[in-house]
């Protein structure tokens, strides 16, 4: 579904566009909220034709990765924020900052999910932010906040050419949450995000990826209370990694719980999907 689509516009619209000679993804963060590791939490860089465009996430520690990995800001055209807890979203700000140290002819494109009862939407977090940092308030910004209400559904947020990027609400406790598909002419990069891995139409979103990203921050022990979960245990993701068929299954976002028992849960994992798994570490880069 997404290449026709991606094929139909791209052909129609941006023929003078229609290039992506080299894709990498570039894992920022591949840590969680506690402090293990030293890893930074959630944040991924998709490099196109060597330039630091698509960033996925920017929790804490990702803006300090951002500039270890050599990326500019002059070059960053799309950052899309999956929920707005701090592990996946407060270094948005930093990066803010940090590109009024650089030119830009165009706005940069800033997006995450819609708000509920217990979370606001994302343009009043940006928003709500910037109202207490005037000094921030000037720089070229496209703020935009997706749909994230369940059941997903697969939506265009951004596009350059043959380069798209769709969102799709995952299912992530009461936090409104949005997995991302970074279609490109090499292929594929799905990033799932934290979720339980139990949202209607996941499976059909994610799958035939080049690489799937899947966090992976708890152990097959480990009692959520309450309904609905946070987080999928690793047989859940091995049976969600089953159905998708990914070229390369990157496993991230590691906590103490997931990282004490690593080979243990790997094996629960493994025991549904048998396909390539990677551990990500902070400042991996994995070309398509
Ligand atoms: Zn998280």
């Amino acid at each position: 579904m997404f290449r026709i689509k991606l094929f139909v516009i791209g052909f129609l619209c941006f023929p003078l566009l229609a290039q992506a000679s080299s894709v990498t993804l570039q894992v920022l963060g591949s840590g969680g909220p506690n402090d293990i590791s030293g890893r930074a939490s959630s944040g991924y860089l998709v490099w196109i034709d060597g330039k630091s465009k698509i960033m996925i996430d920017a929790g804490s520690g990702t803006a300090l990765r951002f500039g270890e990995a050599g990326a500019r800001m002059s070059d960053l055209e799309f950052i899309g924020i999956s929920h707005l807890h701090t592990d996946h979203s407060i270094d948005v700000f930093s990066l803010i900052k940090r590109g009024y140290f650089s030119e830009r002819g165009k706005p940069l494109t800033i997006a995450g999910p819609s708000g509920n009862d217990d979370y606001v939407a994302f343009s009043a977090f940006v928003e709500n932010f910037l109202k207490s940092y005037s000094y921030l308030n000037h720089y070229d910004l496209e703020i935009k906040t997706i749909d994230a209400s369940l059941p997903g559904k697969g939506l265009l947020v951004w596009s350059e050419g043959e380069i798209k990027v769709y969102s799709f609400a995952v299912e992530h406790a009461n936090a409104p949450t949005l997995a991302y598909r970074v279609v490109t002419p090499k292929g594929d990069i799905v990033f799932t995000s934290d979720n339980n891995a139990s949202a209607a139409g996941m499976n059909a979103f994610i799958k035939d990826a080049n690489i799937l990203v899947m966090h992976f921050p708890i152990n097959e022990q480990d009692e959520e209370s309450g309904q609905p979960f946070w987080h999928a245990n690793p047989s859940k993701i091995g049976q969600v990694a089953l159905k998708a068929q990914p070229k390369l299954l990157v496993l991230s976002h590691f906590m103490d719980l997931s990282l004490d028992n690593k080979s243990d849960s790997l094996n629960k994992v493994q025991a549904s999907y048998e396909g390539p798994i990677i551990f990500a570490h902070d400042l991996m880069k994995i070309p398509l």
